[in-house]
């Protein structure tokens, strides 16, 4: 994730909704993919370069969102807000935090699917378009973080680092956060868009995964008594070995994972640029991943990124790499209301043509 600059100097990040140095009200701009700051101009709306755009009904009413919408969208929520399709109750006090933080890794997710190319359909013109429901256990009902048919599920209780750290030693998992689920249950969801319907790509993702059509609930149950040991080998987690659809999503999370780390890296000039080449970027990442690590050890958190790759890992890490060169690198996304303005020196997309 990048970081953005204010027009008073200061740093922005993707989730302010202020700056703390000279309180102008900031917001992210998706015409632009950038934070930038507002000015006021009356009636609800904000001028940026010379544009009008709204707040989210999310971020004027609910203090959840900081993304903004053109003035002539007549849509009340923004591009991240609109795939909503549940929300959690909150008349739980606790929801809001949580609420908060869900909308806060969807977006982070979201910047960088825009920033890949990839679409985000949503349900309201696309029968199977993408869309979220953030959902609670009842008496009923346990709610499974999942995908299905477009729509990704999160338990809301996620969001709360007791109950995540709880399922995490439960499951005997080296790393479970709320982002890692969201990049986690996309990867299922492009699989439907990006493979399924590709006869090419299916049997290529067919000969390094395996096959798809394995009875998925028996898969799952076998891996929850116990699966094979021998998984290091040829997976990048326990889970992944479960079946060829967990592999994939397992494998997409940390694709995605790497690229917007290492982006993080590229913006503290801590790595010169972003590789093009796959097996350099591994390089890179192997390097910046042990440095993680260490600084982490440092300031007593446990290792911060417990995995390594396998030869097979890295192949299938090339496949997802390749199948997302393919796709048509961001110009313009769905929704836009054409083409962005000049791109200035805060809302450069450095990763445009990547
Ligand atoms: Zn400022
Ligand atoms: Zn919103
Ligand atoms: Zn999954």
């Amino acid at each position: 994730m990048r970081r953005f600059s204010c027009q008073c100097g200061n740093t922005l990040y993707f989730e302010n909704s202020a700056c703390l140095r000279c309180g102008r009200t900031v917001g992210f701009v998706p015409q632009q993919q950038a934070v930038r700051s507002l000015e006021p101009v009356g009636d609800g709306l904000y001028s940026v370069d010379g544009r009008h755009y709204r707040m989210c009904l999310h971020y004027v009413r609910d203090r959840v969102c900081n993304w903004m919408i053109p003035e002539a969208d007549p849509e009340p929520f923004c591009e991240a807000c609109r795939l909503n399709e549940i929300i959690p109750d909150l008349s739980q006090p606790e929801n809001h935090l949580h609420w908060q933080r869900l909308e806060t890794a969807k977006r982070h997710l979201l910047y960088q699917l825009m920033t890949l190319g990839l679409p985000l359909t949503p349900r309201s013109q696309q029968k199977d378009g993408l869309g979220f429901a953030f959902m609670e256990d009842d008496d009923n009902q346990q709610v499974l973080t999942g995908h299905a048919g477009g729509l990704i599920t999160i338990n809301v209780r996620e969001a709360d680092s007791a109950y995540r750290e709880t399922m995490r030693k439960r499951l005997g998992e080296p790393y479970r956060t709320l982002l890692g689920h969201f990049r986690h249950e996309s990867g299922h969801f492009y699989w439907d868009r990006l493979i399924a319907t590709n006869g090419h790509e299916l049997s290529a993702f067919r000969d390094l995964f395996g096959d798809e059509r394995a009875d998925y609930a028996d898969a799952i149950a076998r891996h929850y008594a116990g699966g094979g040991m021998d998984w290091p080998h040829h997976v990048i987690s326990a889970y992944a070995a479960a079946h060829p659809w967990e592999d994939w999503a397992e494998t997409w999370a940390h694709y995605l994972l790497i690229d917007d780390t290492l982006e993080t890296a590229v913006d503290y000039d801590l790595i010169a640029a972003l590789p093009d080449n796959l097996n350099a970027r591994l390089e890179t990442w192997r390097e910046l991943s042990l440095m993680i690590n260490a600084l982490g050890g440092s300031l007593g958190m446990p290792t911060l990124y417990p995995f390594v790759y396998s030869d097979p890992v890295i192949e299938k890490l090339e496949f997802i790499h390749a199948l997302l060169e393919r796709q048509v690198p961001l110009q313009t996304y769905p929704g836009s209301t054409g083409p962005s303005p000049a791109p200035t020196q805060t809302g450069a997309n450095p990763r445009t043509g990547v």
